[in-house]
């Protein structure tokens, strides 16, 4: 399913209502005493910021309710601007309460309460670290797993030490019910982290794959193939992604998400990488029978049923992955949809799949237009990168009417999207797969 402007409308203003609901029972509830604006005011903030930093958490849960109506790409933005604002809040919380009133300070006054000193400077301290990492993890040379780690248990940190601190000033919440609510919305916070990093390995550990064939491409790319273990294996429909462990235990820090590269029915499963760091440099390396676990599928990344819809795909290296997949499922079903592929590498070696699409070509009704930007001598085709020109060329005049995908590097998927829109190409057309996340 697409991520419609109807399905984001709903998960939006559901986010806010829950957002704000603890506050908004707070406000319902009885009052102990009013203590100026500024007091309450700063108060709402630190309410409103913890049960951000709680969604989060549900946000990238991996939740097949969600992910596949907003579409993994718009959650794992909008997590990253949420948790820019959660930490804004978090810590507007307490400036603007030592603003109201300075006998607030006694808060972090390790002669007053050395244990709530500590645990709210301690909070302070991970809220900024979590954004701060995030944002300069590459400047602080910080390796991808241990980043996802500690943002992991940092948040869960700052979501504890906020909980507790809620109940102990017990200003606002000291209704049962009120108490009840805040418990169980932070509930959700360790339920979600629950089910990410305890029960869906679990999970997957009963359902293994075994690696069948390691392909080496002419460039750089590796395609690994595997084949279910006991099981009949993941329905995925092409477009789609899995997260995926490699070796002898579900249980690993090394756990990365790759979009299926195999058709929907072809009776395996592969995945297709181009090495950019530790996980994917390893691939060649990879033996026959190793054991991979597979947790999925996920993403919007998905063709319109109706093969009557014309599509138009962008794709930058291995953003060619989920639309091979796509390509091979139309082939497949003998789908003759109009269909125009945008593929821009550095050189011919690069280019994923070559011989392949070239038969696609044929097979299919689709039209192939390469782009490289540093070809090899005797290239005859075109030559550069993916340009606003080149996005206008392959609109279709009927482009209210035609799925366009793209997953290519940020830069070039922003300008495309920025382009279809100015072309009257409606959001709902659009569907994009960002590789780059972090
Ligand atoms: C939905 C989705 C589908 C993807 N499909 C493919 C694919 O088919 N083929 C392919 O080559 N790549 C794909 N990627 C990218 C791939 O997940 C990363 O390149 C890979 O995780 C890098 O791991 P590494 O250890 O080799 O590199 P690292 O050095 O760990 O990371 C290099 C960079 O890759 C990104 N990255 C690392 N781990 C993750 C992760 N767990 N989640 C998201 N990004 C990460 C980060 O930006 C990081 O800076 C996909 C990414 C996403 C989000």
């Amino acid at each position: 399913m697409k991520a419609s402007p109807s399905h984001l409308f709903k998960w939006t203003v559901l986010y806010v209502i829950l957002t704000l609901s603890p506050l908004l029972l707070v406000i319902a509830g009885p009052m102990k005493s009013t203590r100026g604006f500024w007091t309450e005011f700063g108060v709402a903030l630190g309410f409103v910021g913890l049960t951000m930093m709680c969604l989060q958490f549900a946000i990238t849960g991996r939740w097949r309710e969600i992910a596949p109506q907003v579409g993994a790409d718009h959650l794992l933005q909008f997590h990253y601007a949420a948790g820019i604002g959660a930490m804004v809040l978090t810590l507007a919380h307490p400036l603007i309460l030592f603003y109201a009133d300075s006998k607030f300070l006694s808060y972090l006054d390790p002669s007053v309460n050395l244990p709530r000193a500590a645990a709210l400077t301690l909070a302070v301290i991970c809220t900024v670290l979590v954004v701060v990492l995030s944002l300069w993890r590459k400047r602080f040379k910080l390796v991808y797993e241990w980043w996802r780690l500690s943002h992991g248990v940092l948040s869960l940190l700052v979501v504890l030490i906020g909980l507790v601190h809620v109940l102990q000033v017990a200003h606002h919440t000291y209704q049962w019910w009120q108490t009840a609510y805040i418990i169980a919305f932070v509930g959700i916070t360790v339920y979600s982290l629950i089910q990410v990093r305890v029960v869906r390995p679990m999970q997957m550990k009963k359902h293994p794959y075994e690696v069948i064939d390691v392909k080496a491409h002419r460039g750089s790319g590796t395609t690994i193939k595997v084949n279910p273990v006991g099981h009949d294996g993941i329905k995925f429909d092409a477009g789609q992604y899995a997260w995926m462990t490699v070796g002898p235990s579900p249980y690993s820090l090394q756990q990365h998400p790759f979009s299926f590269s195999s058709g929907e029915k072809c009776g395996h499963i592969s995945f297709t990488a181009k090495p950019i760091g530790d996980f994917t440099s390893s691939w060649r390396g990879v033996e026959k029978g190793t054991r991979v676990y597979l947790e999925g599928p996920y993403g919007a990344f998905k063709l319109s049923k109706s093969a009557k819809t014309p599509a138009v795909f962008f794709a930058t290296g291995a953003g060619i992955t989920p639309i091979m997949s796509i390509l091979r499922t139309l082939r497949d079903r003998n789908d003759m949809r109009k269909c125009v592929l945008v593929d821009a590498n550095p050189n011919q070696k690069e280019i994923l799949f070559l011989s392949e699409l070239q038969e696609m070509e044929k097979a299919l009704n689709l039209e192939v237009i390469h782009i490289l930007s540093r070809p090899e001598p005797g290239w005859e085709g075109r030559t550069g990168y993916i340009t606003e020109e080149l996005v206008r060329e392959v609109i279709p005049a009927d482009c209210k009417h035609t799925d366009f995908f793209m997953c290519a590097a940020t830069k070039v998927m922003n300008m495309v999207e920025a382009e279809l829109l100015r072309n009257n190409v409606p959001i709902h057309r659009i569907l994009s797969e960002r590789f780059n996340i972090v």
